[in-house]
């Protein structure tokens, strides 16, 4: 059983599948295989290009739509007014639902003003598209702009998170504000996989890896993760970061893991997240 994040007037489950590089086929598959395992939540965007795939996986499944939750995303470029509506209306065709359960700013614009961007969001789920908003990759003073700006609660932002990047402080805001905080790249892209500490603390929990690092994040407050993987079996593999564990020296030695420089995604179009 995959315990959830109340947040935003939604029940969202502590573990998803991230599909970010997933296409075709592969797509198709690993989202029904993952949700034939145990997964009742799927990650996509707009930039991802695989909306159509994810929507056939969901469907191939097998499960009853309001089983699974499910986000997409709006891409930077389409966040001025009515642009945005008509993002959030094309991945609803292409996804083949009638309603998301998340939609979030995928990335802040530098171009359109905040309050315009949310304004747009907002609409969407006036408009009953998304059952909840929310942000992504938003540093905590935009944060805390968006949240003021907005007339609904904000669900999440989902940011990269995992052991080599401390986001303590970004924490710290989500939760004041009864948000939730996804973590992406929970798996720092593979890179966590191959740590002494990590490997060590699997091998007595007699799991992997992977499984350590995601439970590392569960285990936190108000943290969602949604890590990616191709192969079916990988992604049964990771669900079981619900069965383990950490005790609190253990959950110590892999928060000693941040580094400065473990911040793993930061495209030229990306905010000054040192900012605070
Ligand atoms: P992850 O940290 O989830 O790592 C994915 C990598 O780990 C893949 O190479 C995968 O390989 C490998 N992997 C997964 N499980 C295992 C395992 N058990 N054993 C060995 N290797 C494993 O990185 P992502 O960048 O994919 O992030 C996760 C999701 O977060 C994305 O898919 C997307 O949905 C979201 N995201 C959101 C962003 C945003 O801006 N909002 C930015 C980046 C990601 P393989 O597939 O071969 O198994």
């Amino acid at each position: 059983m995959i315990a959830a994040v109340e947040a935003g007037g939604v029940s969202i489950p502590k573990l998803g599948i991230g599909t970010y590089m997933l296409t075709g086929d592969t797509c198709v598959e690993a989202v029904a295989g993952g949700l034939r395992a145990g997964y009742r939540h799927v990650d996509t965007a707009e930039m991802y290009g695989n909306e159509a795939e994810v929507g056939a996986g969901i469907r191939a499944s097998g499960l009853p739509r309001e089983d699974v939750f499910v986000t997409s995303k709006v891409w930077h470029e389409h966040l001025a007014e009515g642009a945005l509506e008509a993002a959030a209306e094309a991945s609803l065709a292409r996804l083949g639902l009638d309603q998301l359960d998340l939609y979030l700013i995928h990335w802040p614009s530098r171009q359109v003003p905040l309050a315009e961007a949310i304004a747009g969001l907002c609409r969407v789920h006036e408009r009953g598209m998304a059952r909840a908003i929310g942000v992504s990759n938003f540093p905590a003073g935009m944060l805390r702009e968006a949240i003021a700006l907005a007339d609904v609660p904000l669900a999440v932002n989902q940011v990269e998170y995992h052991p080599y990047l401390d986001q303590s402080e970004l924490l710290r805001v989500v939760r004041a504000a009864g948000l939730g905080l996804t973590a992406y790249c929970p798996l720092a892209r593979g890179e966590i996989l191959g740590d002494p500490v990590v490997e060590r603390i699997a091998e007595a929990h007699g799991v992997t890896p992977a499984a350590v690092a995601l439970a590392w994040l569960i285990g936190q407050d108000g943290v969602i993760a949604i890590p990616k993987s191709r192969s079916v079996a990988r992604l049964a593999e990771n669900l079981r970061a619900v069965d383990v564990t950490l005790d609190p020296s253990e959950r110590a030695e892999i928060t000693a893991l941040a580094q400065p420089s473990g911040r793993m995604v930061r495209p030229a179009f990306a905010p000054d997240f040192e900012a605070g």
